[in-house]
């Protein structure tokens, strides 16, 4: 699967700990991020990740372009609720484009484990979900 990872600066560390915990998981499957944030797991981790611009300079609209073209599965995006965003716009996009391809998208880590445990049981096919409720 491909899977997307962005964090807020304050949220930053999170995201760490978080790859660090399910580096097992995470491995198996084609990750992105953010510039930012995509490096820090890279080097926290030894993960291979393709990093897209920081977040301010585009990166969450070429996240969004991923979904448009139907080539992304789950977005995790760890976000600071209580910081304003200079891009708040591009990531008020991001989830709008989530919600328009029914992309699966944690914002917080509870729900980003949740979608781990997801991810790790093979039985349980993402894509399938997708469209079965109209
Ligand atoms: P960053 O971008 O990973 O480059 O910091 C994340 C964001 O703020 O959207």
């Amino acid at each position: 699967m491909k899977i997307a990872l962005i964090a807020h600066d304050k949220k930053k560390e999170q995201m760490i700990e978080f790859a660090k915990y399910y580096t097992d998981i995470l491995k198996e499957h084609d990750l992105f991020a953010t510039g930012t944030t995509g490096q820090k797991v890279m080097d926290a981790t030894g993960l291979k990740v393709t990093r897209f611009q920081s977040g301010p300079l585009g990166g969450d609209q070429q996240i969004g372009a991923m979904i448009a073209k139907d080539d992304l599965d789950i977005v995790i995006f760890l976000r600071d609720p209580l910081t304003a965003q200079p891009h708040e716009p591009d990531v008020s996009a991001l989830l709008r484009l989530c919600d328009v391809y029914s992309i699966p998208l944690a914002t917080n880590i509870v729900s980003a484990e949740i979608l781990m445990t997801m991810v790790k049981d093979k039985n349980i096919q993402i894509k399938e979900l997708r469209g079965k409720i109209k």
